[in-house]
């Protein structure tokens, strides 16, 4: 066995799913263990995780020292539930990002409780082999760290999500001095964030979005919604600021944003007066102008408060006239369509819509490509090895490590299961390819996912898929038209004639029971007619397709 293996079991070919192993012949760390959300191709899929067969061999499990968290972002840490399924090992981070995790985890049903660790950013662990020391960075969530990571062979530094801000106050911004620390006493390997290798120059700071929009709170004098991801903290914390000098209370709506702020308020990352904060009930005891209203749904999700705000199936906020809505994100490729469907209807209750690309209202947790180079600049590697991004951000990325005087020879643009292999006199080869894939798992129930619902790719074609098409009005909750049911390479056509009337009924029956009560559900209901269904043609058929309920609300 080489002196320190590398071996990365999603995230390099791919954005999301970041897990990597570094192994040593005593001890195995494993850093990030995150999801991918699912691609239009991967129909009735919920949800994407690594494939961790590799760790599942009882003398590499008996290895495992322990989950490495770079920051909590869900493509890093939402995994966890499902690994920890298999694999019962203490898991170690940052506060804000196991209090994320914890919450999380509280909606999984374990058997056991997991062993969580805080480490602040500064600080040190030794697992086995390793002795990691978690170095602040600036990233879109707060609370992130680069490792550096002490092995056998030399320091190896694995950046996480990260960007380097100045203009951030000094215990936000990432740490130079550290990583510099390291740069001048020498780093084995630096496996550095591809993500915005695409973009030129410095990303702008989170400041600069501050002052747009100060000239906007300016500029409008009615009511401000702001869309936003709930895991940005930093952003939301700059809003509350905001609002005092405008003199706006704030009002959230959505339940992650509950749930995120909950925790930085806990761990006291975020500092918010409670007289600022408006219950949804009390909006009416406000004048508009008086309101800065916080929400989620910037991708379009269907069930999220922005959606229902702009359809006005929400129960409380209902768009008037002068009402500014903000969508302070980026469109994540694949989601545009819903995105402008909200955006149009929004127009269409009064409102005016600010978006990326009207107004600089969002700005990324990624640094761009001369920031990259000041990482490499700074941590001075002997080997560079691109992570977090697609192919093309990985080449790319290696391209920029030799033009910044990385020998091409010591760069690496390695895949999911590639093996990196440092020998004891510190060379590095390509080694052999170890099994990695991606698990996709169908439901949210953790049982039903070990028995049913985690299936592989090939499952799906094995077995086909059924799809059920129903168009609903969303203000009275009536069939507009359909269920409409098809199958695809399930059954021959003629036999699925026969079945496809057992499968309305089937279908009706759910619909019905749900349209009994007084707001409908609509997730629920998806969930009720794939349970129903599923039954129905195990029990009769024994076949297992992919179930999909589109419900189209109009
Ligand atoms: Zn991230
Ligand atoms: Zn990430």
């Amino acid at each position: 066995m080489p002196a320190l293996k590398a071996i990365p079991l999603g995230g390099l070919g791919e954005i999301g799913l970041n897990m990597m192993v570094y192994e040593t012949e005593k001890d195995i760390i494993i850093v990030d263990c995150g999801i991918m959300f699912p691609e239009d191709y991967m129909l009735g899929i919920d949800m994407v995780i690594p494939d961790i067969r590799y760790l599942y061999d009882p003398e590499k499990k008996e290895k495992i020292r322990g989950i490495v968290l770079t920051h909590g972002h869900e493509d890093h840490i939402g995994a966890i539930p499902y690994i920890l399924r298999e694999l019962n090992i203490p898991i170690f981070g940052t506060p804000f990002t196991l209090g994320i995790l914890e919450e999380k985890l509280k909606e999984y049903d374990l058997p056991f409780r997991a062993s969580l660790f805080t480490v602040k950013t500064g600080s040190s662990i030794t697992l086995g082999d390793f002795e990691i020391e978690f170095i602040r960075v600036a990233h879109s969530i707060i609370d992130g760290a680069s490792l550096a990571i002490k092995t056998p062979l030399g320091v190896v530094i694995h950046t996480g999500d990260f960007k380097f801000d100045q203009s951030l106050d000094k215990d936000l911004a990432t740490d130079i001095n550290r990583l510099a620390h390291y740069g001048d006493n020498g780093v084995l390997a630096l496996f550095s964030d591809s993500t915005n290798i695409e973009k030129e120059g410095f990303t702008i700071s989170e400041l600069d979005i501050k002052n747009e929009f100060r000239t906007i709170f300016s500029e409008h004098p009615g009511r401000i919604i702001i869309a936003l991801f709930a895991s940005n903290i930093y952003r939301i914390s700059e809003l509350f600021s905001l609002a005092g000098e405008f003199n706006k209370k704030v009002m959230f709506s959505g339940r992650s944003l509950m749930t995120y702020t909950r925790v930085a308020r806990k761990l006291g990352y975020l500092n918010i007066p409670d007289d600022m904060l408006v219950d949804e009930e009390s909006i009416d005891y406000y004048r508009p102008e008086e309101l800065l209203i916080l929400t989620t749904g910037t991708q379009g999700e269907a069930m999220s408060a922005l959606s229902r705000i702009s359809v006005n199936d929400h129960k409380y906020i209902k768009i008037k006239h002068d009402d500014l809505v903000l969508l302070s994100s980026k469109f994540i490729p694949g989601n545009e369509k819903a995105i402008s469907k909200i955006i149009n209807n929004l127009y269409r209750r009064g409102a005016e819509v600010y978006y990326e690309s009207i107004s600089e209202i969002h700005v990324s947790g990624h640094g761009s490509k001369e920031e990259l180079k000041l990482m490499i600049n700074i941590t001075k590697p002997k080997y560079f090895i691109p992570v977090h991004g697609e192919v093309k951000h990985l080449y790319q990325h290696k391209k920029l490590a030799v033009s910044a005087g990385i020998s091409p020879s010591n760069s690496f643009a390695i895949e999911n299961g590639d093996t990196l292999e440092f020998t004891e006199d510190r060379e590095c080869i390509i080694g052999e390819k170890v099994y990695s894939g991606r698990i996709f798992v169908d439901g949210k129930g953790i049982g039903d996912v070990l028995t049913h619902t985690i299936k592989e790719r090939a499952h799906l074609s094995e077995n086909g898929m059924i799809v059920v098409m129903l168009v609903v009005d969303s203000k009275t909750s009536s069939i507009i038209s359909g269920p409409e049911i098809v199958s695809k390479g399930f059954v021959f056509e003629d036999y699925f004639k026969e079945l496809s009337g057992a499968l309305h009924r089937l279908v009706m029956d759910v619909i019905e029971k749900n349209l009994t009560q007084e707001s409908v559900d609509w997730v629920k209901v998806k969930d009720d007619i794939r349970r129903s269904l599923k039954k129905y043609l195990n029990k009769k058929i024994d076949r297992r397709p992919f179930i999909f309920p589109m419900i189209t609300e109009i």
